[in-house]
């Protein structure tokens, strides 16, 4: 379905849960934010329900996200319910890896292939500075099964911080020369608890430019499915970089995605505040898909032309 502006609205990113194993800085609300509880979060089958609808309101990409997804349990059985709703095309994970290594084989078979995960350093002491655990050996024991099991859309997210990640930047680059993988930096988002850690931006040019130091490096062409992201290579490697600039050169002309929370309220852009809740027609006694499928045509009119500046936000809870 187009917005008023004009863009075809056919991507669903989903939060399945607010919970997270790590406690990353940068991530972590403020102290005002409160679990949802449990009877709030939508259940699978509500879920499934709302893909439905919004395949009906023209959504064909789904991502599932979070919190942390693998910390729910029985995720992958709702990856296989989303893959069998018709219409979905594309369906992605974005995780912090963890908890990964033991559904591989199950995402195998059912042949999701779409797999982000979030590592910002390759420094297992540093790892626990950043996430407040001790467990960065479980994401790349993750991360280098995946590979080998041949799963073919790998991404890494690093969020890029000045100061805190940057001497590693080139690091992460080289991994692309080893592995078939798509390293990605993203523009650190001010927000929660370091919504004032302006300090620690550094924008996508000068992340590009760092790496350009390692030799040759081209812009790729890019594909209408590639997403935001610009893409880069370093000569002879097997994988590619993204630099996701959401920060410094925002890609609200092309936005194509709504956001759903863990406690079911569609969410028409990150930095606004506005949304609409699902979850009265969804646990209504009567329930009457048409009025779902009504909500999302209302959450894609509310889409802004280009974001605002709402910085009060859980990530956790809307999806990242
Ligand atoms: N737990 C999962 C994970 O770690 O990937 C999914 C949720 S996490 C909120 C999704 C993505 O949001 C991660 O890649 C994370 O690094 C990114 N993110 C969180 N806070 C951010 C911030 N302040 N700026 C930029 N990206 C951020």
């Amino acid at each position: 379905m187009q917005d008023n502006f004009g863009r075809n609205i056919h991507y669903l990113r989903i939060s399945v849960t607010d919970r997270c194993n790590l406690a990353c800085s940068y991530c972590v609300p403020n102290e005002k934010f409160k679990l949802l509880p449990r009877s709030e979060i939508l259940s699978f089958d509500e879920i499934a329900l709302v893909v439905k609808s919004g395949v009906r309101a023209g959504i064909n990409k789904v991502r599932v996200t979070g919190g942390e997804p693998f910390a729910r349990k029985g995720v992958v059985d709702l990856l296989a319910q989303l893959l069998g709703i018709p219409g979905i095309q594309k369906l992605g994970i974005t995780t912090n890896g963890i908890l990964l290594g033991k559904h591989l084989n199950r995402l195998r078979e059912l042949k999701l292939d779409n797999i982000n995960i979030s590592l910002d350093t390759l420094i297992p002491a540093k790892f626990e500075q950043i996430t407040r655990k001790n467990a960065w050996q479980s994401t790349w024991d993750a991360i280098t099964k995946a590979v080998s099991m041949g799963f073919k859309n790998i991404k890494i997210n690093i969020v890029a911080m000045k100061g805190i990640n940057n001497d590693e930047f080139s690091d992460f680059a080289r991994l692309t020369l080893k592995y078939p993988i798509q390293v990605r930096f993203i523009e650190f988002m001010p927000y929660g608890c370091w919504h004032d850690r302006n300090d620690l931006f550094i924008s996508g040019r000068d992340i590009i430019a760092g790496i350009v130091k390692l030799g040759q490096v081209k812009e790729l062409e890019k594909t209408s499915l590639d997403g935001p992201a610009k893409l880069f290579a370093l000569h002879g490697s097997l994988g590619n970089i993204g630099i996701i600039t959401a920060v410094s050169e925002h890609f609200c002309s092309s936005c194509n995605r709504l956001r759903l929370s863990a406690d079911g309220k569609l969410r028409p852009c990150l930095y606004s505040d506005s949304s609409v809740d699902l979850k009265p027609v969804l646990r209504a006694k009567f329930l009457k898909e048409d009025e779902i499928f009504n909500l999302f045509a209302k959450a894609i009119t509310l889409k802004p032309a280009r974001h605002g500046c709402s910085r009060n936000f859980a990530m956790s809870t809307i999806g990242g």
